[in-house]
């Protein structure tokens, strides 16, 4: 009972180091860590938060240690959580969970949550049967889009004849529900069915294709997603009319500015024998039944968190940025409420409803369930307006 009682909101800070861009610009760093203390300064404002990692901090551990093994093991014992990465646009969020199928994939939050859930499955299987599922989502524009739905609409053919799978990648189809005992269910999304590490890795990255893909501005008709067996290029995006050669070049390395929230959403089930210890000689007993839980870990890539007029010239992005907004302010507002002991004492209202992502993650944020937010921010002083914005946000959550 240990994960019900302590407090359920976790705040992390994530300093990436200086990056190329940031480089060659000449840009000095402008956020400090206070050395021995989870403390950020930027400015004359100074933070303080569960943890900082990056930029000279000297954490104990890794944050997968120190802020997400945790929650991995209170999935074993039926709690739902949620892990949230949070910040401007690259700020490293997909570095730091991973989500992105080059970018960290081997020190990413998401490897790491795998790797230790298949450790601690081959440890437990002799007395427990377990099933995992994953799902993955984005949430674009209050629209709910599935990432892992590749049921072919129609089959093209490259130049060479090389088609191996075809893909729409997101069809907004899915709605939220919410069952009399408060369980949120996505109705209609794809949840696959993983029994191995390469299974669920294989799902994380057919997802992460199908949101690069969906993220760049092109039309929303006629997109599809091809496996294009040549050299170097796995992927390649091919679009109405321009020929496959030409997304080739182009093609998928292209920087995306992703303004969806991404939700890789692992669902572990388990039913577990008890057996009665005979009271004659200590002995196991025949089976008394058995003991089923069922708990899901949310890992969120959310949208960058730059303000609307920051998010480019024409209408459309603006629109998706007033969006965006919603969601992380929605969210904002209800990590607020759930880490406030006053309030929760006083049972002030939650409120849950006021966005999708919300929505979604109503029964892992809050109650017996365990939330990390993870506030990613770049260390340069010409991104320090935004690092302020992100360390306040992250700050509310205390
Ligand atoms: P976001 O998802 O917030 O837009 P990214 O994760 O794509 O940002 O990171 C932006 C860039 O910074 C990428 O090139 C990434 O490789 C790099 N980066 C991010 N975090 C780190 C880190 N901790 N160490 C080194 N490079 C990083
Ligand atoms: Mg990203």
């Amino acid at each position: 009972m240990e994960v019900a009682e302590n407090c359920s909101v976790k705040v992390a800070v994530h300093i990436r180091p200086l990056i190329g861009d940031e480089r060659t610009q000449g840009c000095k760093e402008c956020v400090t860590v206070t050395k021995g203390m989870p403390q950020v300064q930027i400015g004359t404002h100074s933070f303080t938060f569960d943890h900082v990692y990056g930029n000279g901090a000297s954490p104990s551990t890794s944050i997968f240690e120190e802020c997400v093994a945790p929650l991995v093991d209170g999935l074993f014992q039926g709690y739902n959580a949620t892990v949230l990465a949070y910040g401007q646009t690259g700020s490293g969020k997909t570095y730091t969970m991973g989500t992105a199928i080059k970018d960290g994939s081997e020190t990413g939050l998401i490897p790491q949550v795998m790797n230790s859930l298949f450790k601690k499955i081959e440890t437990l299987k002799h007395q427990t049967e377990f099933q995992l599922h994953v799902s993955f989502i984005e949430i674009l524009k209050e629209e709910v889009r599935d990432l892992l739905d590749t049921e072919p609409v129609s089959k093209p053919a490259t130049p060479n004849g090389n088609v191996v799978k075809v893909t729409v990648p997101g069809r907004p189809s899915i709605q939220i529900r919410e069952s009399s005992n408060g369980v949120i269910t996505l109705a209609g999304s794809t949840e696959i069915a993983v029994s191995t590490l390469q299974e669920m890795a294989a799902c994380l990255e057919q997802g992460s294709v199908n949101r690069a893909t969906g993220s760049t501005n092109m039309n929303n008709q006629s997109r599809f997603v091809m496996k294009v067996p040549c050299a170097n290029v796995t992927y390649a995006i091919m679009h109405n009319n321009c020929t496959v050669s030409k997304f080739l070049k182009q093609s998928y390395c292209r920087k995306t500015k992703f303004r969806s929230h991404a939700i890789f959403t692992i669902t572990l089930e388990q039913m577990h024998k008890i057996q009665a210890v005979s009271a004659v000689n200590d002995t196991p007993d025949e089976d008394m039944g058995e003991e089923y839980l069922c708990a899901k870990l949310h890992l969120v890539d959310l949208a960058g968190s730059e303000r609307a007029k920051r998010a480019g010239s024409d209408g459309l992005r603006l629109k998706e940025g007033i969006h965006i907004n919603r969601g992380l302010l929605a969210l904002g507002n209800v990590i607020s409420a759930l880490g406030d002991e006053k309030k929760r004492k006083e049972g002030v209202h939650v409120p849950y409803r006021d966005s999708k992502l919300t929505r979604l993650l109503q029964d892992s944020l809050g109650g017996n369930s365990k939330t990390v937010m993870i506030a990613c921010v770049s260390p340069a002083d010409i991104n320090a307006e935004e690092s302020l914005n992100t360390l306040k946000y992250a700050n509310r959550a205390r």
